[in-house]
């Protein structure tokens, strides 16, 4: 069986890990960069880290007990990524500099075709491109007049001196919270423009001890420790189960703890105000940050709430006319979260086309397949849950989920399967019914809702998708 991987970042290099390890020889990993990495290699701005602790975020098979402190920044979850790729010898799989543009169906196997004009054939195809992975660039007049430096937080540019330089940040979103408290704490000049406050929940980190990474070292006992600390996995059970009802004690309870780090951190009673959100908290992508609001009050950061009416060349005139003189602006305005394996053409049985497919909303059965798409396997595709949980670890329980699909395909010399489209349509029927009461459907703009309104999400708790990932049930595929 031939395999091809499109992306190399977190989902991709598991699942090339996995392949490797069960014996495949024939596997080619397809990256259109010429690093391995996905979001942590596109993602370089200052603050950049990740608010899931460190030994969580972390690969089951590849604990790390060198991680610096409890929660890693960017550079150093990419270092992660580049020793685990070298660990388990997978680098010579793949294939750097080559964009995969289209690809077809066609006599019982998948014909891939790069932007370069190589053409490769597959059995079996693994999409690990990324949820947001095509940055959002505002739609704000004279953006292209800036005479400045303006660019996305995903495509900063690190030779960029800040030293001295007047900064404007536009987006609150996790990437503006983490930049604004970081470049706002160094003592930079910040303007921060705020369309709509954020929710905030405190999240202390702090360095681990020589001593503590001792441990690690010498027991995974001790990583576990971390992995599944009862105050971290009860955080996440009262967020997994409070998503599922936007009127649920959970809900309250987050809120109410943002609610009073709000009210006990920011003395300075005109801007509470201007941070106090008015939607339920958790219904846009809530966001932990012990710094951000210590940030703020600083003299040397301004919150604007008066909107962005236009940008000229000098900088950001906003809503009350006011112009606020910058040399860079950085656009935290995040991704087209709606894309997955697009703007690549990929052309399924009988003339499917993911296009169409996806024309009302894009979705897929627990992430993994969608109909008349055979072989065809997305990890953290459309509709995993995807709300301030690990990636990796529904990555790694989609995988499972798709290694027993390969075994299947095997044990049977069956050509491909997919899930069927009755069942496909009445998990989505169930799951747009079941979005009515969750959170993210509460009241709040965010990338979560697709063009009609629907999270693309998982609504219900995540362990039902522990147990529907467990094992396929076979009755609902269409094995050709
Ligand atoms: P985002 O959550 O989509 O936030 C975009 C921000 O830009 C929002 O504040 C939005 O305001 C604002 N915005 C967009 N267009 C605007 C315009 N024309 N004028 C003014 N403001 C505008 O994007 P993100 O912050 O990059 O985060 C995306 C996701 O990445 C997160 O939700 C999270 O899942 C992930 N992430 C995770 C971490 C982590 O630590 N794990 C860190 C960074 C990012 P409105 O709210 O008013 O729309």
């Amino acid at each position: 069986m031939r395999f091809a991987i499109v992306g190399s970042g977190m989902s991709g290099i598991l699942a090339a890990i996995k392949l490797k390890e069960a014996g495949h020889t024939e596997i080619t990993v397809y990256e259109k960069a010429e690093r391995i990495g996905g979001t942590w290699r596109d993602n370089r701005y200052p603050g950049l880290a990740c608010d899931v602790p460190a030994h969580a975020y972390t690969y089951q098979f590849a604990p790390n007990p060198e991680w610096s402190a409890y929660l890693a920044d960017g550079a150093e979850i990419q270092a992660y990524f580049e020793k685990t790729v070298d660990d388990f010898g997978i680098r010579p799989l793949i294939r750097f500099n080559t964009e995969i543009v289209a690809m077809d169906w066609i006599d019982d196997r998948w014909r891939i075709e790069a932007a370069n004009g190589e053409v490769d054939h597959a059995n079996v195809a693994i999409i690990a491109t990324g949820v947001l992975h095509h940055p959002r660039m505002p739609d704000i007049p004279g953006l292209d007049s800036f005479a400045g430096v303006a660019m996305h937080t995903a495509r900063w540019d690190t030779d960029v001196d800040l030293a001295g330089k007047r900064i404007g940040v536009i987006g609150n979103g996790s990437t503006g919270v983490q930049l604004v408290a970081h470049l706002g704490l160094e003592g930079h000049r910040i303007v921060h423009f705020q369309r709509t406050p954020q929710w905030i929940m405190p999240f202390p980190n702090r360095a681990y001890t020589e001593e503590e990474k001792a441990a690690f070292r010498a027991s995974v006992a001790a990583i576990d420790a971390v992995r599944y600390a009862p105050e971290f996995l009860h955080n996440v059970d009262r967020f997994a189960n409070g998503i599922t009802d936007k009127d649920s004690p959970q809900i309250e309870e987050i809120e109410s703890l943002c609610r009073n780090y709000l009210e006990s951190t920011v003395s300075d009673l005109e801007l509470r105000e201007k941070l106090r959100p008015t939607y339920k908290a958790a219904c846009k992508r809530l966001i932990y940050s012990s710094t951000y609001y210590d940030a703020v009050q600083r003299p040397n950061v301004t919150t604007v709430v008066a909107g962005v009416e236009r940008i000229v060349p000098e900088g950001v005139i906003d809503g009350g006319g006011v112009l606020h003189e910058l040399d860079i602006l950085a656009l935290a305005t995040g991704f087209q979260a709606d894309r997955f394996v697009r703007p690549m053409s990929v052309k399924g049985l009988d003339g499917a086309d993911i296009e169409i497919a996806w024309a009302e909303r894009c979705a897929a059965y627990l992430g993994i397949t969608i109909p008349k798409f055979p072989n065809l396997f997305f990890l953290n595709g459309p509709t995993s849950p995807v709300g301030n949980f690990s990636l990796i670890d529904i990555a790694e329980r989609q995988w499972a989920y798709v290694e027993q699909l390969i075994a299947r395909l095997s044990a049977t010399n069956a050509k491909g399967l997919f899930i069927a489209e009755d069942a496909f349509a009445t998990h989505e029927k169930n799951r747009v019914e079941a979005h009515r009461n969750t959170i993210w459907a509460s009241g709040c703009t965010s990338w979560y809702l697709d063009k009609t309104g629907v999270p693309i999400t998982w609504p219900w708790t995540y362990d039902r998708f522990r147990q529907m990932t467990a094992k396929p049930d076979f009755a609902n595929f269409v094995v050709l």
